[in-house]
């Protein structure tokens, strides 16, 4: 329902101040860029539309953090009827009450107008904080929006916060469930995975955009970090592997579009398993875009890969029914 972008795709607009880190995090999600090089990216003086090719497309919107979007002159209507989420980045290791004030105006303003689209707090750089301070800060944050938001009469409004770094897997798993809210699929796609963890003894199943590596569903037992880690890490193998084969999957937009699709051809779908640790992690790619990743425990040997090959091509199989338009998307070059 929040998907309200043209093209049907849902939409990610950054926000904050200068210097709060947002080019640092579009470049570590969508770019691959290792995060100790974002020291030396030149901060957001512009907004940046940006398409991301994965599978969801979406557009992460890089806006300078003096420039003022309330003005007049500028065509909010354009930006925010095509937005899902607003994600506010914040830096926690900074003063932050002027982000604050910024934010609430914001949001009250959105409450206006926009009502639905999430707006999604990054209390960023947490890293940089020790344990007490983190949650003292991330605390203090979240108050100070709420308090504002109810002296307004919104009790309900749809404001979430995360505490995010871009030197751990944080930011990936708050991009996660940010986008997730804007599958309206999620509640099949979480039954489908269940469903398949229950069949074969999966412990923990991710459906994962490769490129991004935002998982965008995982059946609904307890997610611990360390899967979600392990999992994501074996996406790299797999993306090597992919380039030695020449897999297209270029980040360009578009810079694909003559190139004949493959990823939905089981004859060329990479399945693998391995066993890692006490662990077994088995991968299978669903699509150009989408890979299933599954970790077992120990109690599962590479016997019965068989049952699990199967039940997984049960599940490929249901998802082009949840996902028609991805196969339509596939088939045809893909949206520039
Ligand atoms: P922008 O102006 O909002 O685009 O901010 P930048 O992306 O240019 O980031 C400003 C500075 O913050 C850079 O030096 C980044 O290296 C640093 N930075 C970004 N994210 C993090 C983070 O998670 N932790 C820490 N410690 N520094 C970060």
């Amino acid at each position: 329902p929040n998907s309200k972008a043209g093209d049907g795709k849902p939409r990610l607009l950054l926000m904050g101040q200068r210097r709060s880190g947002k080019s640092s995090i579009s470049s570590v999600v969508f770019h691959k860029l290792p995060p100790s090089e974002t020291l030396y990216l030149e901060t957001t003086t512009r907004i940046k539309k940006e398409s991301m090719h994965s599978f969801m497309d979406f557009q992460v919107w890089d806006f300078p953090g003096h420039l003022d979007y309330f003005d007049p002159a500028f065509d909010v209507d354009n930006i925010f009827e095509e937005i899902g989420a607003l994600i506010w980045v914040i830096d926690a290791q900074d003063e932050y009450l002027e982000a604050i004030m910024r934010l609430n105006t914001t949001i009250l303003n959105l409450q206006h107008s926009y009502p639905n689209i999430n707006v999604e707090v990054f209390v960023h750089k947490v890293d940089g904080l020790s344990e007490d301070y983190k949650g003292d800060t991330f605390r203090d944050i979240i108050q100070r929006v709420q308090d504002e938001l109810s002296d307004n009469g919104y009790e309900n409004a749809p404001v979430s916060f995360y505490q995010t770094s871009i030197y751990d897997h944080s930011i990936f798993e708050a991009f996660s469930k940010v986008i997730q809210k804007l599958i309206p699929q999620l509640p099949t796609l979480e039954a489908l995975l269940n469903s398949l963890c229950s069949t074969c003894h999966i412990e923990k199943a991710y459906l994962f955009d490769i490129m991004s590596k935002i998982y965008i569903a995982t059946d609904t037992s307890p997610t611990d970090i360390g899967s979600y880690e392990i999992c994501s890490d074996y996406i790299d193998v797999v993306i090597d592997v992919s380039e030695i084969y020449g897999w297209p999957r270029s980040e360009q937009n578009g810079d694909d579009e003559n190139l004949t699709e493959t990823g939905n051809n089981d004859a060329e779908s990479l399945i693998t398993m391995e066993r890692k640790g006490n662990n077994y992690l088995y991968l299978r790619e669903i699509n150009k875009y989408l890979a299933l990743i599954c970790l077992m425990g120990d109690d599962s040997p590479a016997e019965k890969k068989a049952v699990i090959d199967y039940n997984v091509g049960v599940f490929q199989a249901a998802l082009k029914q949840v996902f028609p338009r991805a196969e339509r998307d596939a088939a045809d070059a893909p949206a520039a």
